[in-house]
């Protein structure tokens, strides 16, 4: 039995104090960081006479009539005065203590934005209290909040807070904040928070709004400083957390398989799987991310590193964000390392339970040295007998969770497993400095040889008859052709129906060649039917939408038609054309593009396509795709669950960035307890995810 406690009970929380929890709001510091969504002036009054329509301005007058009128709608119609002009208020839902507040020789001040109209000056619902007081003398902030959180309520909160709440400095006076822009000087904490929860009248809102304000800079200058601290906290953490040391065996598995590949490596090859052995021979885990474009030879890197793990008798687990790139990967290395006698164990979440039930057996004994998977490897119940390594394949599918989930599989305490992340999106440089500090990156930065260079055509929809056309010549050459129909956004049924046109469309004009399709709604089983049939060259034509992106390697296809290529992102598009030019025969790849009824294809999407038809040089394609799109996509689900930067934006603070990276390494190395405090501070329990 529990002793009854002698304090008394914690009393039960009030709604707002739940809804601001619930927004994680609790410390006072947490308050102190609200920062504002925008401001109101309330630090004037406007003559009526004065404002104009569209104005938002506050008044103060006198009420001189006030009506609930019943038609066409129930409504309050509040008329005031204020000496120059009147104007009516309208509310269409109100409170009887309302009502009274704007009864007739009321005195008050009401916010909203002017309109004219039949009635005269009019606000629609505008906010209002009675004019007592001075006016306030700085601007009122307005923050972002949720239902059950009035602002009256959280202003309260936050400026309470705001007093109480330890901002003393995280530098010492020997290390200097970076300068603000214009030679402004930059704030301390305490001034900058001040300043943003309470901008005097006079403050220029545009620099307020555009966080060009020097109060801004401080803050976001902070908020970078601990997210630098933190990735080389976390680094620091894992280079004390131990790891097998996974030396490499002369005439071993790797050596075996290495002379078994039907091809060389590459000279780029060759390094990169010199640093991921050099890594794995240390008693500390990797954390390593292999960049290399579509096509590059990542897979058998992978395999050769599994192998130094397998040498050295330890497990390697490899997953893949899709099931079939998962089984492509399984054909694969089977295929390598079954004639070598190394066993390969198979695990996804559509398995039969009793062939589950055996690998799951294989796994725990240890008989299978490698498992490749999807996230089912990653399960509660796949219990490994000594994890060594895991590699996970387009490690932007994956979320933080499921990489901690991989690493938890290692049994020892306090080891973790190396960690090999692979990936086709080259990582922008100012992304590769700050969400990805802490990792270590290797580039395979050639191709294999004897591949030829996939001409692309960009072509319109009104000649598909031609492009038809081509396709039997491929097919009668013994060749494979991928199709793909376009993501058709508002709609996945839509999708379908496209798909299943063109492929009927594609059967009727191609009479006895295989018309395969491979949609997102069809079941992990009768998807993998159709894989099969196209890898073994049984299906002549595979009509999919765009579930074939990821990593599917056919040799032997050499046409890669893409329908509404406008509507697909440049890096989708390089990864789609990456699925032909994998053998030796001459590939092409069609980018098909409708226009709409009679007009023309925009200037920006022409201008896009074109970029396809320039360069196959995949880091030159995300270049260019960042400068269109940004960089949320390329963080995928690496800042999912992460801290992400609320003020910071990498594509304007570079120089932030820049400063933040050269103190954090001496900060933490000379003055560790501030260092600690103001991660405490900005990352709270947050920052457990900078370690994933
Ligand atoms: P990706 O880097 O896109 O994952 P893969 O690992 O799927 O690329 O490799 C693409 C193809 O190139 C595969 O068929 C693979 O067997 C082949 N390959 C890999 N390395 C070489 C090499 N050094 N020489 C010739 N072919 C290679
Ligand atoms: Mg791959």
């Amino acid at each position: 039995m529990v002793a009854p406690s002698a304090s008394s009970p914690p009393k039960p929380l009030s709604a707002p104090q739940k809804a601001m929890r619930k927004m994680g709001l609790v410390r006072d510091i947490d308050l102190a960081l609200h920062i504002p969504l925008r401001y109101e002036d309330e630090t004037r009054i406007v003559k009526l006479k004065e404002a104009r329509e569209g104005d938002s301005v506050q008044i103060e007058a006198t009420v001189t009539a006030s009506e609930v009128q019943l038609r066409p709608r129930r409504q309050l119609l509040v008329t005031v005065d204020d000496g120059t002009a009147t104007c009516v208020l309208r509310f269409f839902s109100f409170y009887p203590a309302q009502q009274k507040a704007l009864a007739v020789g009321q005195v008050i001040r009401a916010r909203g934005e002017i309109r004219g109209g039949f009635l005269g000056l009019t606000m629609m619902h505008p906010a209002f209290k009675s004019a007592t007081g001075d006016l306030p003398s700085a601007l009122t902030p307005v923050y972002p909040t949720s239902a059950g959180l009035p602002q009256a309520y959280l202003r309260r909160a936050i400026a309470g807070a705001l007093s109480r709440a330890d901002l003393s400095e995280s530098l010492p006076p020997s290390l200097a904040w970076p300068q603000a822009p214009r030679g402004q000087v930059m704030h301390s904490l305490r001034q900058a928070l001040t300043y943003l929860h309470h901008p005097a009248a006079d403050a220029s809102i545009a620099a307020l709004e555009d966080r060009s304000h020097p109060a801004w800079q401080r803050l976001k200058a902070e908020e970078l400083l601990a997210q630098q601290l933190s990735q080389h906290m976390a680094k620091q953490e894992r280079d004390r957390l131990r790891a097998p040391a996974l030396k490499a065996k002369k005439g071993g598995w790797h050596d075996q398989l290495q002379a078994a590949l039907p091809f060389q490596l590459t000279a780029a090859q060759q390094r990169v799987g010199e640093e991921i052995g050099q890594d794995l021979a240390r008693p500390v885990p990797m954390h390593r991310l292999l960049q290399g474009d579509v096509g590059a030879g990542k897979t058998v890197v992978a395999a050769l590193a599994a192998m130094l793990a397998i040498d050295a008798g330890w497990q390697c687990a490899l997953m893949a964000p899709t099931e079939i790139l998962a089984q492509q990967h399984f054909a694969k290395l089977v295929g390598w390392l079954a004639p070598l006698g190394v066993q390969v164990a198979w695990l996804t979440g559509s398995q039969k339970k009793k062939e589950r039930t055996e690998m799951l057996a294989l796994i725990a004994s240890g008989e299978a040295a490698l498992v490749v998977g999807t996230h089912a490897v990653i399960q509660e119940q796949v219990k490994f007998k000594n994890l060594a390594l895991a590699v996970i394949d387009e490690q932007h599918r994956f979320g933080v969770a499921q990489r901690l989930a991989l690493r938890d599989k290692m049994q020892e305490e306090g080891m973790e497993p190396h960690l090999l992340m692979m990936t086709a999106t080259p990582i922008p440089r100012t992304l590769a400095m700050s969400y990805y500090a802490d990792l270590e990156v290797s580039v395979i930065d050639e191709l294999p040889p004897g591949r030829t260079p996939v001409v692309t055509k960009v072509i319109s929809d009104s000649r598909r008859d031609e492009v038809i056309g081509r396709i039997g010549a491929q097919l009668a050459e013994g060749r494979q052709v991928y199709w793909v129909c376009p993501l058709i956004e508002e709609s996945e049924a839509l999708d379908l129906t496209n798909a299943t046109a063109t492929h009927e469309e594609l059967s009727a004009v191609l009479p006895g060649v295989t018309v395969g399709l491979l949609h997102s709604r069809m079941s992990v089983i009768e998807k993998r039917d159709v894989m099969a049939q196209f890898t073994q060259g049984s299906m002549g034509v595979l009509v999919s939408t765009t579930v074939i992106e990821v990593g599917v390697d056919v040799p032997n296809a050499s046409l890669m038609v893409i329908e509404h290529a406008e509507r697909f992102g440049l890096s989708q598009l390089h990864q789609l054309r990456g699925r032909v030019g994998r053998g030796a025969a001459a590939s092409a790849c069609v980018l098909l593009y409708g226009t709409p009824e009679g007009g023309r294809l925009s200037e920006t999407a022409r201008e896009r396509l074109r970029a396809m038809v320039d360069t196959s040089d995949g880091f030159e394609i995300a270049r260019r795709d960042l400068e269109i799109r940004g960089p949320g996509e390329f963080l995928g689900a690496r800042q999912s669950g992460a801290p992400l930067l609320r003020f910071a934006d990498l594509a304007t603070d570079e120089d932030l960035l820049v400063w933040a990276r050269q103190i954090a390494p001496m900060l933490l190395a000379k003055y560790p307890e501030m260092a600690e405090r103001h991660i405490a501070r900005w990352l709270g329990g947050k920052s457990e995810f900078l370690k994933a």
